[in-house]
């Protein structure tokens, strides 16, 4: 299966926690000669984060990328896109967002909740290291809810693109919190790419992880070749949040 290293379909702004503006990430996206750029910025969520759209601001950002769709189209594709985070326990809030038009939905895990509190799942190490208490130590307890959680929001049917799908492996470089080789945890990909297989979705080969602790992409090697075996289409996606990172790493997977 060939990958199009020319497309980024995983690209965020200053409308969340990017720091270049649409304009910024699609001029850098011509000048790296990509064909498509993909803007995916974070969802709004309903309670306050360092990081996602405020939803006052859901109109203002896809003004923007129309704007530069019309300002830059004979150059560049640019899709109109949204990162969003899959939170059961705000389904109803994320599928009004989701029912608008975007040319890619993105389903991302990010925050986990354990009891009654939502604990970032990439973020820093000390607040994995507080999800990971939240689950009593139990690195399969947590993997579990994790990927329980992913493919809930899989089988919503809503999206087309799963976002780093083994983000869980952030803190994890040293199998400090789980082994990846133990058959629990093979048998909850496997089950993951079942349900994208049934629901059509592509998966991303995200590059933005040769930044995080892990260096290198998301999801690991084995989980890209089991991929390719259930014929699940393959996105390169660099996750940038700059626009110097546009595309970064592609050249390891073509
Ligand atoms: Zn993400
Ligand atoms: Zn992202």
């Amino acid at each position: 299966m060939q990958l199009d290293s020319r497309s980024d379909y995983h690209t965020h702004t200053t409308f969340s926690d990017g720091q270049g503006s649409v304009a910024d990430m699609v001029v850098s996206a011509i000048e790296k000669d990509l064909a498509k750029i993909v803007i995916t910025d974070h969802a709004p969520l309903p309670f306050a984060t360092r990081y996602a759209l405020s939803i006052q601001e859901l109109e203002h950002y896809r003004s923007q990328i129309t704007e530069m769709q019309s300002a830059y189209g004979d150059k560049i594709i640019v899709g109109m896109g949204m990162e969003f985070e899959f939170i059961p326990e705000v389904y109803s809030w994320i599928d009004a967002i989701q029912r608008r038009d975007w040319d890619h939905r993105i389903v991302s895990i990010h925050h986990l909740g354990a009891g009654k509190s939502l604990h970032l799942v990439n973020g820093n190490a000390k607040e994995f290291a507080s999800l990971f208490h939240s689950f009593n130590n139990d690195g399969k307890a947590l993997c579990t809810h994790y990927y329980k959680t992913l493919q809930k929001g899989l089988a919503t049917g809503w999206f087309d693109i799963i976002g780093h799908l083994d983000v869980i492996k952030k803190h994890n470089a040293e199998f400090t919190f789980f082994r990846e080789d133990d058959d629990w945890y093979q048998d909850l990909i496997y089950e993951t790419l079942e349900l994208a297989k049934v629901h059509g979705m592509s998966m991303e080969i995200n590059t933005g992880g040769f930044n995080h602790p892990p260096a290198e992409q998301y999801p690991s090697r084995w989980i890209i070749h089991a991929a390719r075996e259930n014929n699940i289409p393959l996105l390169l996606s660099s996750d940038s949040h700059t626009p110097a990172t546009l595309g970064q790493n592609f050249d390891t997977f073509i």
